[in-house]
């Protein structure tokens, strides 16, 4: 007993760097099986299940003891008129804030991010009787949704807090245009210029992807674009989840997701997706029980890692000049966004 005391004592005393703690599977399965239940009528921008989806995002967020953003607020609100579901209302991304630790590079951020809507209800004249009209939307993107939410539990566990502040945060309207993004583009809370990059999570509870089986790793679009990439990959690695290279996709999609509208403002931002496409995508079958929540709890754990390592990092992702397909945002970068 005595020599493995003292060696336990040793390892103990020796600087090591703090982990990120293990996501929970059942944490995601438990948000996963509120957001995408029937009760929120898929999430539809704008509708009372989106709304329910953000007081729910916003309480999860204050139970971690993270800052809102606006004012003593967590919710970023606007009007917005949907032309696909012919109605108006209110909507809102939810903001919360880690902040960092060091004086000066607290003030900088790096967004955690995902959007909560989804394509809400089938419309259709005479229904068959129990016939599914919801678009739950548990993988798309319920899955990045419970993400970031459990990446702002278990980072907000740890005792050393990240050089930079980490801002998790969930948007609407993205199924209508990447909407809630752009918004938020246009009316940043914190300075674009100061925004040192965006990690958006989508697409991550399912590992049957289209292009078979996919576990403890992820894709990450525009992976070329940055030097961001790079740095998530290294992260992730530490924690046993490997990057897959997939440059047929990765450069198509870059400007599927919500990453999309922060790079068009000059934010080095990107989206880690483990299945690009999947069966039950943006059909009424995406389910909660469809989800592989142990490999899903696994990719979190990285994702936060990721978000970690980043925001402990005094170098900043610098988009790549040298690539073509970059140009756009690395100008919009030198115009300090916006
Ligand atoms: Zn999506």
């Amino acid at each position: 007993m005595k020599p493995i005391l003292l060696a336990a004592a040793l390892i103990a005393l020796a600087p090591a760097a703090e982990q990120v703690p293990p996501a929970s599977a059942n944490y995601l399965r438990a948000h996963e099986k509120f957001l995408a239940s029937d009760l929120l009528e898929g999430r539809g921008t704008p509708s009372r299940g989106l709304d329910i989806a953000a007081q729910y995002i916003a309480s999860e967020f204050e139970k971690y003891g993270l800052k809102p953003a606006v004012g003593d607020s967590y919710f970023q609100e606007t009007t917005y008129t949907s032309r696909r579901q012919g109605v108006e209302g209110k909507v809102r991304n939810v903001i919360g804030v880690l902040t960092g630790s060091d004086p000066k590079l607290k003030d900088t951020y790096v967004l955690v991010t995902a959007h909560y809507d989804h394509l809400g209800m089938r419309k259709k004249e005479n229904p068959e009787p129990g016939e599914d009209l919801i678009f739950n939307g548990a993988n798309d993107d319920g899955s990045g949704t419970a993400g970031v939410m459990e990446c702002a539990r278990i980072l907000s566990q740890m005792k050393t807090k990240p050089k930079r502040s980490i801002v998790f945060m969930c948007f609407w309207g993205e199924e209508e245009g990447l909407r809630g993004s752009a918004y938020y583009g246009k009316n940043p809370v914190f300075p674009l210029a100061a925004t040192t990059a965006q990690i958006n999570l989508e697409q991550i509870g399912r590992s049957d992807s289209d292009e078979g089986v996919k576990k403890a790793g992820f894709n990450i679009t525009g992976a070329t674009f940055t030097d961001l990439p790079q740095m998530i990959a290294k992260a992730a690695a530490t924690v046993g989840v490997k990057y897959i290279e997939d440059p047929q996709h990765s450069d198509a999609y870059f400007m599927a997701s919500d990453n999309g509208a922060l790079a068009l403002v000059g934010v080095p931002a990107h989206t880690i997706s483990v299945a690009y496409g999947y069966p039950d995508y943006h059909r009424v079958g995406d389910h909660w029980d469809k989800l592989d929540y142990p490999n899903f709890a696994v990719v979190v754990r990285a994702a936060a890692t990721a978000a970690y390592a980043v925001a402990d990092s005094t170098a900043e992702p610098k988009w790549n000049a040298a690539n073509p397909k970059a140009k756009r945002y690395a100008e919009a970068r030198a115009k300090g966004g916006g």
